[in-house]
């Protein structure tokens, strides 16, 4: 689904990714950890191109994203994203917030992208909150319907860039919970994400990253028992 081969990227003189390569197969999730600044968002980011890379390649689902000529709006619809803030439009219910793009940019007629959308909240177990400001709800529920809002667009891949850091505490778990029925319906997942816990239960695999490399993967079982490299069992030992 997903497969980058020696990914460099700077900002700059800054190197952010020095040569970092991984393989996303579909229905997959994979939890991408590691200590601040150390290239994390900027990975998952060039994934639906909205950063540019230097040097070697990135597929999804066999298209060369470093391409020039590629579309971006068509890419985006393959790749969703669930940023920490979760930025829905505060003059729109979260009815409307999910129903936008699929009427303005995949021109789904009124009455089945609602429909769709309602279906969508059900499924982020929201019922009962389609009318509500997104004001009107909590960090955790903002985040539920920024996650439906994804889902709209029919992604085949989601990116979520530590999207529950900005919650409080008591809304985290039912953000977890909804990406988790996701995973479990066969949704492919690219997280990046503190939550050890949730990564250990449910990542298929997880990649260590420090300054731009990955220094270490592996599924969970072997990763958070068995970690070789001396940075891996320094960050696990601050974090667990
Ligand atoms: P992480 O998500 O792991 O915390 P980031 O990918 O956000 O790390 O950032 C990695 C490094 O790249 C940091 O030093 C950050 O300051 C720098 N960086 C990120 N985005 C930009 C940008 N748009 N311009 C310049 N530097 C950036
Ligand atoms: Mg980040």
């Amino acid at each position: 689904m997903v497969s980058l081969k020696d990914v460099h990227k700077s900002f700059g003189d800054l190197k952010v990714l020095n040569g970092v390569s991984l393989d996303v197969m579909k229905g997959d999730v994979i939890c991408i950890i590691g200590p601040s600044g150390s290239g994390k968002s900027t990975l998952i980011r060039c994934v639906n191109a909205l950063n540019d890379i230097q040097q070697g390649s990135i597929l999804v689902e066999g298209q060369e994203v470093n391409d020039p000529k590629l579309d971006k709006l068509e890419l985006r619809k393959k790749v969703g994203m669930v940023f920490q803030q979760y930025n829905l439009f505060p003059h729109k219910t979260a009815l409307q917030n999910v129903m936008m793009a699929p009427v303005r940019v995949l021109k789904q007629d009124r009455a089945s992208a609602e429909a769709a959308a309602r279906a969508l909240i059900k499924k982020v177990r929201l019922e009962g909150k389609e009318d509500a400001f997104p004001g009107e709800l909590s960090g955790g529920q903002q985040q539920r319907v920024a996650i439906a809002r994804s889902l709209a667009m029919q992604p085949d891949v989601i990116l979520f860039d530590e999207v529950t850091a900005a919650l409080d505490p008591e809304t985290v778990g039912e953000v977890l919970q909804t990406i988790k029925d996701l995973a479990e319906e066969g949704m492919t997942c690219i997280l990046v994400t503190h939550e050890m816990a949730f990564a250990r239960e449910v990542a298929d695999h997880i990649y260590f990253t420090d300054r731009g490399v990955i220094v270490e993967h592996g599924p969970p079982g072997t990763f958070f028992t068995n970690a070789q490299d001396p940075r891996t069992k320094e960050f696990l030992s601050q974090i667990l």
